[in-house]
């Protein structure tokens, strides 16, 4: 079914937007410092629109995931804040440090046509991630109508992708529109072979969604810190690498099932140390001695994934090969990305840190696609349905 879109909003002049976006940048570690902005450029087209067709808009999105007091401070909207005021340099733009509540209510019904508010990290408050209904509601006093264009949010079903919509009119906006057309079309007749390329360091979430892709996909590469769980399980040494225990089951039931389909590393770039600065190393998978761990495919993998991305038809990768941050654990997403533009395949990169290594390497414009959403892409990809995309109108109802 066809979702609204910012375009059936008829008439936004003066009307206050609650926008969705997904500005949930990677940062440096230590500065804050954004290093990459693709989802902050990504998400200007529907602000644009709708602050040219005289809206007041009030946008909010999460950023990392909060845990403790600590993370509040490290996790904040600010960066996001000011590198939006020079994107947009004749726009009046504000920031509520909380929000919801009076004095942001009073915030957003002063804003004046073609002015925005930026609400701080919807994550700092608890009713965010639950979905608590009261949160939502308080969320829904911002706005008139209620834009999602936070693609890479619309598979968690959240107060701001999902509750709010309960209260508001609730329209897509062109990002979020634009993903699912792409992704939909990569799935619903793929040009085979059709080679997913998995990476990263969130096993239990990647092996869930291993699962779910499985069918569709003829191979799937496996890297990163999710490739060691895989080796352990097969015998393998893996030293201190990522290894995830609870993931062990489903590990070898894909062996035991899908193993024609899964492709391994069989080597690794390992170190001493969580460390650009460590000693390194190049092994054999299954051979990463104690008190080593494994931070890059190795050369030989990445020529074997290249005979793999050569031959197919649609690529679509998700997470980092090993990491990347580092200069010295970058090659295997580098040499990738290299087999990847010069192959003649349909090519989508998913994912925050997939997308930004890409990006950071310069190969972002030879991808047929870069996806703003990670496991949001995925999932999609799986033939779930969104909750954030479940929640929006239909195109044929009349929006008043
Ligand atoms: P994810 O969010 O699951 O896609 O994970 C992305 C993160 O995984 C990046 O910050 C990478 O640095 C990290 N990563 C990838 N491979 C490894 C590895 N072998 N060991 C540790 N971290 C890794």
């Amino acid at each position: 079914m066809e979702k609204a879109t910012v375009r059936d909003l008829v008439n936004v002049e003066g009307k206050r937007i609650l926008l969705r976006c997904d500005l949930n940048v990677p940062q440096d570690k230590n500065t804050g410092a954004i290093l990459d902005e693709t989802r902050i450029k990504a998400s200007l087209a529907t602000i644009k629109y709708l602050l040219e067709r005289g809206a007041r808009l009030v946008v909010c999105s999460h950023l990392g995931r909060v845990k403790t007091e600590e993370d509040k401070a490290k996790y904040t909207l600010k960066p996001v804040f000011n590198r939006l005021k020079e994107l947009l340099p004749d726009v009046k733009i504000s920031f509520a440090s909380e929000c919801v509540g009076p004095e942001t209510e009073k915030m957003a019904n002063t804003l004046k046509n073609g002015q925005i508010l930026l609400l701080e990290n919807l994550r700092h408050f608890a009713g965010e991630s639950k979905n608590d209904p009261a949160f939502a509601k308080q969320l829904s006093l911002l706005g008139e109508y209620y834009v999602n264009d936070a693609f890479g949010a619309a598979h968690r079903a959240h107060a701001s992708t999902e509750g709010v919509a309960k209260f508001l009119p609730a329209v897509a906006g062109f990002l979020l529109e634009k993903e699912i057309k792409i992704l939909g079309e990569a799935i619903s007749n793929p040009k085979r072979p059709l080679t997913i390329i998995m990476g990263g360091k969130k096993v239990s979430d990647k092996i869930a969604l291993i699962e779910g892709i499985l069918p569709l996909a003829d191979n799937i590469l496996i890297g990163g810190g999710m490739s060691y769980t895989f080796c352990k399980v097969q015998g393998g040494e893996i030293g201190n690498s990522i290894f995830d225990e609870p993931s062990v089951d489903k590990c070898k039931e894909f062996l035991a099932t899908a193993k024609n389909k899964l492709v391994l590393p069989i080597d690794s770039v390992i170190a001493d140390d969580f460390s650009n600065d460590a000693h390194i190393d190049v092994v054999d998978a299954g051979k990463i001695p104690n008190g080593w761990e494994g931070l890059d495919i190795g050369p030989k993998t990445v020529e074997l994934f290249g005979s793999y991305i050569a031959k197919s038809g649609t690529i679509i990768w998700n997470g980092p090969l090993g990491a990347y941050e580092m200069s010295n654990f970058s090659n295997g997403t580098h040499g990738v990305a290299e087999h990847v533009t010069k192959s003649n395949a349909i090519t989508i990169v998913g994912g925050g840190d997939a997308a930004s290594a890409v990006t950071v390497m310069g190969f972002a414009d030879k991808m047929t696609h870069i996806s703003t959403g990670g496991g949001a892409s995925l999932e999609f990809l799986e033939g779930k349905q969104l909750p954030g995309v479940l929640a929006l109108l239909e195109k044929n109802v009349k929006i008043s």
